[in-house]
């Protein structure tokens, strides 16, 4: 393997552990924003921001309904915003609207408020609504290509597809982490994944060495 600073490495397996990208919605200034008032994750941040008015950006209507209901169990002062797309499911629209859940669908143009701590919505039409944080669904894809270069299948989700112990369908190469879980993408999940994952290296190198 040669580093991006020409540093070379060989060894004899090999755990690909390079993460997810969270891929936003193209909206100006939503990196000033996220993870600091904005996040992906309701059971990673739903406590801290619980009763307080929220905004939940959906980019995917059938994902989202269930997104917005896990919100919703957070703070009962919740918008929606499809930013951009018409809300096509009209009994969900009709149940969300019952619970005082005003969609709203034009585009986000900006953010507004300090430090990452979101204050209000400006959205394209020059309407604007206060808010003082929110979630939003972001696309997760692979960190790195490593996965495709080697050859290794991925899973449905796009996570890179292992056996119990991290082992990939290409001998040596092991993946862990939300490399290969991809949902839930949890700090402890990746965390223990990767034993899962050492152990496999680990088992396969001592058999090969007994057996040699
Ligand atoms: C905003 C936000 C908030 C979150 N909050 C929580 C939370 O409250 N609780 C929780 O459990 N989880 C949370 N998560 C999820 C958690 O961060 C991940 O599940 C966890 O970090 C995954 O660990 P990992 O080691 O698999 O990948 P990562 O932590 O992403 O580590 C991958 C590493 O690989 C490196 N890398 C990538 N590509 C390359 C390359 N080509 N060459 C060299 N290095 C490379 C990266 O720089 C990075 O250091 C949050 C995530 C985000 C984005």
């Amino acid at each position: 393997m040669v580093t991006s600073e020409n540093e070379r490495y060989q060894s004899k397996t090999i755990i690909i552990s390079t993460g997810l990208k969270d891929v936003l919605p193209s909206i100006d200034n939503i990196t000033d924003y996220y993870g600091s008032s904005l996040f992906h994750c309701p059971y990673c941040d739903g406590w801290e921001l619980r009763d307080r008015p929220l905004v939940v950006i959906i980019s995917d209507q059938v994902q989202g309904f269930h997104f917005i209901q896990t919100v919703y169990n957070w703070s009962k002062d919740l918008i929606v915003c499809t930013n951009g797309k018409t809300f096509q499911n009209s009994s969900q629209k009709n149940l969300l609207q019952n619970k005082g859940i005003k969609i709203l669908e034009n585009k986000i143009e900006r953010f507004v408020g300090e430090n990452g701590q979101m204050e209000k919505i400006i959205f394209e039409n020059g309407e604007s609504v206060l808010r003082k944080g929110g979630f939003v669904m972001p696309q997760l894809v692979q960190a790195s290509d490593f996965g495709k270069q080697f050859g290794c299948e991925y899973n449905p989700l796009g996570g890179i597809a292992v056996d119990s112990f991290g082992r990939t369908n290409i001998q040596g190469v092991y993946a862990a982490g939300d490399a290969s879980v991809i949902n839930p993408a949890q700090l402890i999940i990746a965390a223990a994944d990767g034993v899962r994952a050492s152990a496999g290296v680990n088992t396969d190198l001592t058999q090969k060495d007994f057996l040699e």
